[in-house]
């Protein structure tokens, strides 16, 4: 990195946050980006951010980004300029215009162009800009044109945010210490079969619960009632458990169980006693003892996924224990991002973790051992 006057700066930043009614109900993302923005004012005439919100057909109301400039005034105690098309020939002169200014430019992805990757548009955005800091960890799982085109026009750097994320996450690909533990949870064992492949030969323990818990355990031959199950996704959990011998992972025991998820719960059902209309919301407390006693053995530890339905309160005994038990450890813990970072905001606080990944889906891809599109492209930008 040079410590000469950057230009005019565009940054593609992760700022896909959840909003509802013009409101950003969870300001994370925008936080991690935005943290070394003061070094790069030093350093720039300007300073754009760029992003994606949700998957627009085209312009979308209620996808635009306006919520987010507002709430980067917020956080930034200063003004946050608008600019509300991302091929404004303008652009230049409202740049100019505001010596040392922020702007954020609105929703990439209402111009198609983004995810065609097309090279017209990639042209256009990157016109008025002088250098470009690639930082949207969360996006570089995609082959879109603010990840792998409109860097070439520009004098382009990967982000801070970035590569810390990769550094974290390389901490789990190449561990290889006994005392490694993962803990997997959420709806879906289809997005975490290839991770689980990558990683279960260097880990001490896996640790399964959440939803996808069920089809390991219906592929063990129990009755799983209603519970959430992909069944062309049985033989994979077979071959897994074989191919473990049984020994590093741990399936719960267990449940809060209920008949429909807007009705009560009963909790510390076992497993052997589900009948054919129960549907496992939750872990019981026997599975959470067990789940802390490896946990607390553990120095490292990865986790993604909640331990049950955890956005109903009925059924969110069993991630808050889990949760606050890591929290409160004395180990080493990275967090895959997605709704774990929303279980760790609602019962208690990412302060607390070694590393929160900003990226989901990203961060799940980058540990199945896959070579991302926007990941290790450029020099990496260091201030
Ligand atoms: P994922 O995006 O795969 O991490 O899944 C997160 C979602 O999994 C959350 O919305 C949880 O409500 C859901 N989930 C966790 N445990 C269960 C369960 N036992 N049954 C149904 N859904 C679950």
């Amino acid at each position: 990195m040079t410590s000469k006057n950057l230009g005019n700066v565009l940054i593609r930043s992760d700022l896909n946050v959840p909003i509802r009614n013009g409101t950003v109900l969870d300001n994370f993302r925008i936080k991690k980006s935005i943290e070394y923005i003061e070094k790069l004012q030093n350093i720039s005439s300007s300073v754009t951010f760029t992003s994606h919100l949700g998957r627009p057909k085209g312009v979308e109301h209620s996808l635009s980004l306006k919520p987010i400039s507002d709430e980067m005034s917020k956080l930034l105690n200063q003004d946050v300029v608008f600019i509300n098309n991302n091929l404004d020939e303008d652009i230049k002169n409202i740049l100019n215009s505001k010596e040392k200014g922020i702007f954020l430019l609105e929703n990439l992805r209402f111009n198609e162009g983004e995810i065609m990757n097309d090279e017209k548009f990639a042209k256009g955005v990157a016109s008025p800009f002088d250098t470009y800091i690639l930082d949207a960890f969360g996006a570089s799982h995609r082959e879109h044109a603010s990840i792998v085109k409109i860097g070439n026009h520009l004098n382009s750097f990967q982000g801070p945010l970035m590569s810390k994320e990769i550094e974290e996450l390389n901490k789990v690909l190449n561990e290889s210490n006994q005392d490694f533990t993962i803990l997997l949870g959420g709806a879906k064992v289809s997005d975490k079969l290839a991770l689980i492949k990558n990683l279960l030969p260097r880990v001490n323990n896996l640790l399964i619960g959440g939803g996808m818990c069920f089809t390991f355990l219906k592929a063990l031959d129990y009755n799983i009632g209603n519970s959430l199950c992909e069944d062309q996704f049985i033989e994979s959990a077979k071959e897994i458990l074989d191919s473990a011998d049984g020994k590093k992972i741990t399936l719960p025991i267990d449940f809060g169980v209920t008949k429909a998820i807007d009705s009560h719960a009963r909790n510390n059902i076992d497993i052997s006693e589900f009948s054919d209309d129960d549907i496992g919301v939750d872990i019981g407390k026997e599975t959470i003892k067990k789940f802390q006693e490896i946990l607390s053995k553990s120095k490292t530890i990865f986790w993604n996924g909640p331990m049950g339905v955890f956005e109903v309160d009925e059924f969110s005994h069993g991630t808050k224990e889990i949760t606050n038990a890591i929290a409160e450890m004395d180990v080493y813990s990275i967090v895959g991002g997605g709704d774990s970072v929303n279980a760790i905001n609602k019962f208690s606080s990412v302060d607390k973790f070694n590393h929160v990944s900003t990226g989901g889906g990203a961060s799940l891809e980058y540990l199945e051992g896959k070579a991302l599109p926007g990941v290790n492209i450029y020099n990496q930008l260091i201030i």
